[in-house]
């Protein structure tokens, strides 16, 4: 079955007991027990919810899992996947990895003896390099932010082979239509379900998917035992969002591709970064000081966190994503002021290029307005 009708039939899309061609909002806390020593197939809801477990089927179809878990977002379920290491474990993570990830590595799980280095994962030489005695878990992003670089999968899955580690993919950039990591090895596959694969700013939540069986089990107790669990009706925006996944990236990674060539050749760009897939790009403009005209006069894009969306987002790394990583961290990783990331929505693609040409022509004029001055 191609991957398009799989998002639509994975036989977890009618609701069994009903026959309702969409899973109900089970907008419930704990179910009657049928008897005192006969418990039902769900007692209480932090433990298991029928659209939860509808949507949770649905991806781990889609990632070829054994199981998959929602969360409530996406740094829930990437704290749940690093809850799998013990005091005193090593981490080695992609080093322009989400401002949250660093965050979260550094001042909370830190602080729990667990240690992370930060490397080039695009660079297996550097993987291998970093590599202690104690090393448990690569995390790794599979097209990087903001610099959208990619890391391939199968060298970190052999690296990961050979030392015995634990291989988690964060793949919110590709999204599974995209690219499912776990067919080149990856043990764990997490989302910010937040962006592609909700779709539409409107819900935070995230996902965690495990290969094996044993792994899958494990990732089910700590989302139990630690409770941060997707409430029952963003379980269902997320299993509508991904009902029209195939058709969303396929036209925004259209216009993407469109739009990254078109900003080479502008006068006000000085480099684009785009890794010829996904829907996401950035460029870095020839001066800062074009970024705030540039950013407050765009009509359409929406200005702020977040990608993945139907609208076009507009973001200023250093403003937005990766604020949280502090200054001399974000200059020596070339995350200033300058550069501008696009999410790529559906608008009509010349609407975009009319907006980004005002946009950019009203930015380099004020430029130009004050070096005359
Ligand atoms: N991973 C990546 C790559 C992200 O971009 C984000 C958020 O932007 C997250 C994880 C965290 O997800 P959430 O905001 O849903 O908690």
């Amino acid at each position: 079955m191609k991957y398009g009708t799989k998002l639509l039939h994975t036989g977890h899309e009618v609701d069994r007991a009903t026959g309702a061609a969409c899973i109900p909002i089970y907008q419930v806390s704990m179910f009657d027990q049928p008897g005192l020593d006969e418990p039902g197939v769900f007692d209480y809801a932090r433990s298991g919810n029928p659209t939860r477990k509808a949507l949770e089927g649905v991806l781990a179809e889609l990632e070829g899992a054994a199981g998959a878990f929602a969360f409530s977002s996406g740094m829930a379920a990437l704290s749940v996947v690093l809850m799998l290491l013990s005091a005193g474990d090593h981490v080695i993570a992609t080093d322009d990895c989400y401002g949250g990830t660093y965050r979260v590595l550094t001042r909370v799980f830190r602080r729990f003896n667990i240690e992370a280095t930060f490397v080039d994962t695009g660079d297996p030489a550097a993987v291998a390099a970093a590599l202690r005695p104690n090393t448990r878990m690569l995390l790794v992003e599979t097209v990087s932010n903001p610099f959208l670089r990619q890391t391939d999968v199968k060298a970190m899955s052999a690296i990961a082979r050979e030392h015995r580690l634990l291989l988690a993919v964060d793949n919110t950039f590709l999204s599974p239509y995209l690219y499912q990591p776990m067919q080149d090895g990856a043990d764990i596959v997490i989302h910010s379900a937040t962006k592609y694969l909700g779709g539409h700013s409107d819900i935070i939540a995230g996902t965690v998917a495990a290969r094996e069986a044993d792994l899958a089990k494990e990732i089910y107790f700590l989302q139990n035992a630690v409770g941060a669990v997707l409430g029952p009706q963003d379980c269902f925006l997320l299993m509508r969002g991904i009902k029209t996944l195939k058709v969303r990236m396929d036209r925004q990674v259209e216009t993407a591709k469109l739009l990254a060539g078109w900003l080479v050749g502008r006068p006000e760009v000085r480099e684009v970064f785009y890794p010829g897939t996904g829907a996401m790009l950035s460029f870095r403009l020839v001066d800062a000081s074009l970024t705030a005209p540039f950013v407050e006069r765009l009509q359409l894009p929406l200005l702020g966190v977040s990608l993945g969306a139907v609208e076009t987002l507009v973001a200023v790394p250093s403003r937005h994503s990766h604020a949280s990583v502090p200054a001399p961290e974000r200059v020596r990783r070339g995350i200033t002021d300058d550069l501008i990331r696009l999410s790529v929505g559906l608008e009509e693609p010349a609407d975009l290029i009319d907006d980004l040409a005002q946009a950019l022509a009203h930015a380099g004029g004020e430029a130009a307005a004050v070096e005359a001055d």
